[in-house]
C-alpha cells in the first residue's frame, strides 16, 4: 500500500478521483486512497473537512496512511472514489499555518525561541521562551512589540516571498520561506507571503517568563 502525500505538493488540490488501496476495521472502519489530498491533524493544523462520494467522513492517521471513515458500507480495495475537501477550510488553515511561520520569522530575531503553537482557527497562537530578548513589560511595551513584529511581517508580505518544501535524505520535510526561514513541517502552505492578508496579533500575554502571541490571518 502506498499513499501519495498529494497535499504536500499542492495546497489547492481540492478534489480527486482516486483508488481505494486499503480498508481497515480497527478502531473504526475506514479506507485509505492512493492520492492523499487530505491533511490530517498535526503540527498545530487541524483536519480538513472531507467528503467521500459526497458523504462527510472523519479523518485519522497512522504510520501507514491517512484514513477516511465514511458512514455505512465501505468501498472495496480497487474501487474508485471521489474525495473532496472544503476549499474554504483548507485555505483558512493554510493561511493561519503560513502566517504562523511568517510571524515566527519576525519574532525569533527579537530574541525569542518557539516552544509551542497552534494554527487552529479562533485559537491560533505562538508561544516563546526568552532567548536573549526582553519580555514586554506593560501595555505600551506590548503595543510596541506588536508594531515591530507586524511591520516586519508587512514588509515580507509586500515582497511576495515564495514558500517552498523539500524532503531531505532522512525523510524530513523542510519548509522554507525564501530568504527568511527553514523549518521541519508537514502542513499546507500558501504559495507566497503575498497570499496572506488580515494578519493581526490579537493578544499578547507574558506569563511564567514566556511570551504568547495570539494571532489571526486570512487567505488573500
Ligand atoms: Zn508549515
Amino acid at each position: 500500500m502506498e499513499q501519495r502525500r498529494a497535499y504536500w505538493d499542492d495546497t489547492h488540490l481540492y478534489e480527486v478521483d482516486t483508488e481505494v488501496i486499503a480498508v481497515c476495521d480497527e478502531p473504526t472502519s475506514g479506507i485509505a486512497v492512493r492520492e492523499g489530498i487530505v491533511h490530517p491533524k498535526g503540527g498545530g493544523q487541524p483536519d480538513d473537512a472531507v467528503t467521500v462520494d459526497g458523504g462527510p467522513v472523519s479523518v485519522s492517521k497512522d504510520d501507514a496512511a491517512v484514513w477516511l471513515h465514511p458512514e455505512g458500507d465501505l468501498p472495496a480495495v480497487g474501487e474508485s472514489v471521489h474525495v473532496a475537501i472544503d476549499p474554504e477550510v483548507r485555505r483558512r488553515h493554510a493561511a493561519l499555518h503560513s502566517a504562523g511561520h511568517l510571524l515566527d520569522a519576525c519574532v525569533v530575531p527579537l530574541g525569542f525561541v518557539g516552544v509551542g503553537l497552534s494554527h487552529a482557527p479562533g485559537q491560533a497562537f505562538l508561544l516563546y521562551d526568552v532567548d536573549g530578548g526582553t519580555l514586554p513589560d506593560g501595555e505600551d511595551a506590548k503595543v510596541a512589540l506588536v508594531e515591530t513584529v507586524l511591520d516586519r511581517a508587512r514588509e515580507h508580505v509586500a515582497a511576495a516571498l515564495p514558500f517552498g518544501a523539500e524532503v531531505d535524505a532522512e525523510g524530513v520535510r523542510r519548509v522554507t520561506i525564501e530568504g527568511l526561514q527553514t523549518d521541519p513541517c508537514g502542513g499546507t502552505h500558501v504559495r507566497t507571503t503575498a497570499d496572506l492578508t488580515g494578519i493581526e496579533i490579537t493578544r499578547v500575554r507574558t506569563k511564567k517568563g514566556q511570551l504568547k502571541l495570539s494571532y489571526t490571518a486570512e487567505h488573500a
